[in-house]
């Protein structure tokens, strides 16, 4: 998969706590906890939405526009579920 200039999410690590609500949030996967800190394990996991952004307690989460590979979702799932659901973007 190659990599383009697109939204995704950023992580404060100083704010970080490592509580895990942002890993449940992520219906996607692309967040795990790794020594006490959340970190994106799979850059094309992440959709770039911020589902998680809401559930983070410590503020710690953004979305960032850079280089990062393409994500999976937003080509498939997500455009699939939002067309079943009748949303038009
Ligand atoms: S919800 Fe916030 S504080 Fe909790 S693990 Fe995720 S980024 Fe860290």
């Amino acid at each position: 998969m190659g990599k383009k200039i697109r939204n995704i999410i950023k992580i404060d690590k100083e704010k970080c706590t490592g509580c895990g609500k942002c890993v449940i949030e992520c219906v996607e996967g692309a967040l795990q906890i790794i020594n006490g800190k959340a970190e994106v394990v799979k850059e094309s996991y992440c959709d770039g939405l911020g589902a998680c952004i809401g559930v983070c307690p410590e503020g710690a989460l953004s979305i960032e526009l850079r280089e990062a590979e393409d994500t999976l979702y937003l080509s498939d799932r997500v455009w699939n579920s939002l067309f079943i659901c009748g949303v038009s973007v």
